[in-house]
């Protein structure tokens, strides 16, 4: 047994310092990137904010609406190849399945299945290859082969939190590394297990270890606000996924429920109870749920959500003189806190 004394932080241990800028308004700070990705060399321009493959949030309302607005959407992974085709035939512009990752599990089956998908949609060019331990030699060998069958795709694969991981994974064939264990809204594998990573400082190691190799990290997990949002850029982030955040919205597609004149909507972790049931028949005798499921208020369409962490976003950038996304990590100097926001009328 070994401990490891330097403390690691999450986004609520810490705020970002403002500084001197000469930006006049958050209208002149521009939040698109521009990303060239280390095995295809192919590039990527957009909002690097993106949906979760998870269910009522990573749906193919949910992606329409954001690429609209120029974000991403990963894909839930349980969409049939007929789907997949239904949903790029009704897209208005082509261009937004730039926005859109097909997800897959590492089984034969789920890559069976992604053959299937990119056969008949040759156009998607992002594929986000999804476990939840990331740490497994059967993840970094499927990585590996899925890279040599698609040379060509932009493959995002993970989760992992500490850097020699994220190294393995780029080597391996991943272009972008997604980092978080245990600290999404509705993940209860810190409680079951007991193993994770503060968040702030997994994104400010795994940042540091991708950009070595010209790879890119997704902060996965954890973002309760925009504020979080901007920490996680702040640290390093290449892109931000969200689940939680993005929730309870119309394109989630979920059944809205009156509760005391309230309107709800069921949002569950995938690897919940609710979602095994849901796909596998139950929860395996060997393992337990590491996810929970919960209702959160009905919130409308997305795009005013989105609108609303793009404003918090801008602001951002604004208090620390970043006129471009690109420039916020190198204008962030966080500051360790006791404190966070005031509470005193919060319901
Ligand atoms: P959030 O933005 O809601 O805080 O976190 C979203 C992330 O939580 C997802 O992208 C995924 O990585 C993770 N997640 C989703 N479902 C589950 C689950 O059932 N268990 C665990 N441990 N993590 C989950």
């Amino acid at each position: 047994m070994r401990i490891e004394a330097d403390l690691k932080l999450g986004f609520k241990d810490v705020l970002i310092r403002p500084k001197r800028s000469t930006l006049g308004s958050r209208s002149q700070v521009s939040l698109e990137r521009t990303f060239k990705f280390r095995h295809t060399g192919r590039s990527w321009s957009g909002v690097p904010i993106m949906a979760a493959n998870m269910d009522n949030v990573g749906t193919f309302a949910m992606a329409a609406a954001l690429a609209a607005q120029g974000l991403f959407t990963a894909a839930r992974k349980h969409y049939t190849p007929e789907e997949w085709t239904a949903f790029s035939a009704s897209l208005p512009n082509k261009g937004w399945l730039a926005h859109v990752a097909v997800s897959t599990g590492i089984l034969e089956s789920d890559l069976a299945k992604l053959d299937q998908v990119l056969t008949r949609q040759p156009d998607l060019s992002f594929i986000c290859m999804d476990v939840a331990n990331g740490y497994s030699e059967y993840f970094v060998a499927q990585i590996a082969k899925v890279r040599q069958r698609y040379p060509d795709k932009i493959i995002m694969a993970g989760n992992v939190v500490t850097g020699e991981m994220v190294e393995q994974l780029l080597l391996s064939g991943a272009d972008i590394v997604k980092v978080g264990i245990g600290p999404g809204s509705v993940c209860t594998t810190r409680v079951k297990t007991g193993v994770g990573y503060p968040q702030l400082s997994a994104i400010i190691e795994c940042a540091d270890a991708a950009h070595g190799l010209s790879g890119q990290i997704i902060s996965d997990g954890g973002c309760t606000c925009a504020g979080d949002v901007a920490k996680a850029f702040g640290a390093g982030a290449d892109f931000v996924m969200l689940g939680g955040m993005l929730a309870g919205h119309d394109e989630g597609g979920g059944e809205i429920l009156e509760q005391d004149g309230q309107r709800l909507v069921q949002f569950y972790g995938m690897s919940s109870r609710t979602a095994m049931e849901k796909y596998s028949g139950g929860v395996a005798e060997y393992r337990a749920s590491e996810g929970k499921t919960v209702v959160v208020p009905y919130r409308g369409p997305v795009a005013d959500t989105a609108r609303d962490i793009l404003g918090g976003l801008r602001s951002a950038c604004t208090y620390v003189g970043a006129a471009q996304l690109k420039e916020l990590t190198k204008r962030t100097t966080f500051i360790r806190v006791a404190e966070q926001h005031n509470p005193i009328f919060d319901a």
